[in-house]
């Protein structure tokens, strides 16, 4: 199951469920859409994929007799930040960025 983390690790920025801001790497690193666009150019800091927006998780349960929704399986509150410098980050970006995903 995804993990929902609270919080851009970048910019530390909220990132609540619902958020159509948040964006996930395959590891479920998480950033916001400006940190992604504007200084990550699309290159995840850890492992260098690519990321796509978060899916929302329902509020609801929508099915009967299936514990599934927000209720169910809550949002993480465990706020994480990225180790790695900003100097770090544009050399990673750099050296990256111009790979197509499926070639990294
Ligand atoms: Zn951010
Ligand atoms: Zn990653």
């Amino acid at each position: 199951m995804l993990e929902l983390r609270p919080n851009c690790e970048l910019c530390d920025r909220d990132l609540p469920p619902d958020s159509a801001e948040a964006r996930i790497c395959s590891y479920e690193c998480t950033y916001c859409a400006d940190c992604v666009e504007t200084i990550l150019h699309n290159v995840c800091p850890a492992c260098g994929g690519t990321f796509v927006p978060r899916p929302i998780r329902p509020r609801h349960a929508w099915r009967a007799g299936k514990m599934l929704g927000l209720r169910y399986h809550p949002a993480s509150t465990t706020r994480r930040h990225s180790p790695f410098s900003a100097e770090e980050i544009a050399d990673h970006s750099a050296r990256i960025r111009d790979l197509p995903p499926d070639q990294r």
